[in-house]
């Protein structure tokens, strides 16, 4: 198995962050969220649901806010969907365009946040390669605004785990009582970091990581996790199989054979449909590489809840921007 460094791995959100039990300052990271608060989220989530489904799709929550998008790296679900969260709950939104801000000028990160502060910005949503940056952030901007991770470097993507167990609960409502199995490239994916955190907090019994030795970080028993190398044990008998993207963009050398191999290792073909449980479902946080870790009769079948797993994402952000945003 590889070795396992990440340096900025002490970034855990601060006890600090969660002002009160219904009220986070920052959502930076889930592993010191009690589960009550997850649960709190999970449940504030369901009532914003059916706000998508409504003729006008508004609620007053967030009137007279201003949020900002910064992204720092490509992003399409999480992106819009923070937008959507944001505009759904009647908050001004901005959404500020890396490439064409004075980043690219040679300004810092730190320069550039005083700028949007000075304009009376309440929150900030920020994306980074960089592990750590949205804490580093959280320290450096004032009392009284909010920031809330988007996913950075290979740390953490929490409002990601959120939406995924709040998919999950709508199909296996006891997390006492499932099997789970996250696929593919653990090693470089804040994904499975966030979601392996959500479920042990969650109690869930049975939590496996199946993935080639070289992408299967070196230790991960500790987080309480059970790790396969072969795909087939792994998924067997699984309620929950998250299947991964190979996070090419982190790999700074080659860590499999080629991609048709790894296909027929750890791709979920319709074959291995069979192998997990009855009512077993199959997800993916996207974006979806078609025939390299999933097929597409598997992505578009009737097991797979990679779109819901988007739609949720709206509900689950309004959830976490307004308890972000309580007086
Ligand atoms: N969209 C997820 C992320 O930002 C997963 C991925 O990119 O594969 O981490």
């Amino acid at each position: 198995m590889s070795d396992y460094k990440d340096t900025d791995l002490d970034q855990n959100i601060k006890k600090s962050d969660i002002v009160s039990q219904k009220h986070l300052r920052h959502f930076l990271d889930i592993e010191d969220l009690p589960k009550s608060l997850i649960l709190d989220i999970l449940d504030l989530a369901e009532s914003f649901a059916g706000v998508s489904g409504q003729p006008v799709k508004k609620v007053p929550l967030l009137r007279g806010k201003t949020i900002v998008n910064l992204f720092f790296e490509a992003s399409t679900r999480t992106r819009t969907t923070f937008e959507l969260a944001a505009k759904r709950l009647s908050a001004d939104f901005l959404n500020i365009n890396i490439d064409y801000s004075a980043t690219k000028k040679g300004e810092t990160l730190l320069d550039t946040l005083r700028n949007l502060e000075a304009m009376h910005c309440d929150m900030f949503i920020v994306r980074h390669p960089s592990s750590g940056a949205a804490k580093f952030i959280s320290k450096n901007v004032s009392q009284n605004i909010s920031i809330i991770n988007a996913g950075d470097g290979r740390h953490a993507h929490p409002t990601q785990a959120m939406l995924d167990i709040f998919t999950i609960r709508k199909y296996f409502p006891d997390f006492k009582k499932i099997k789970v199995a996250i696929v593919g490239d653990i090693l470089h994916s804040r994904v499975a970091r966030s979601l392996m955190h959500a479920l042990r907090i969650l109690e869930v019994p049975d939590i496996r990581v199946i993935g080639p030795q070289t992408l299967l970080p070196k230790g991960i028993e500790y987080m309480g996790v059970t790790p396969y190398v072969d795909m087939d044990k792994g998924i067997k008998d699984c309620d929950v199989v998250i299947m991964l993207r190979l996070q090419n963009e982190r790999m700074n050398s080659s860590f499999i054979p080629d991609e048709h191999e790894y296909y027929n290792l750890y791709g979920f073909s319709p074959k291995r449909l069979d192998l997990i449980s009855k009512k077993g479902i199959v997800m993916h946080p996207g974006p979806v590489n078609r025939g390299v870790e999933i097929s597409s009769e598997v992505a578009d079948g009737n097991r797979s809840v990679i779109l819901q797993q988007v739609s949720n994402g709206i509900a689950v952000r309004m959830a976490i921007l307004s308890l972000s945003m309580q007086p």
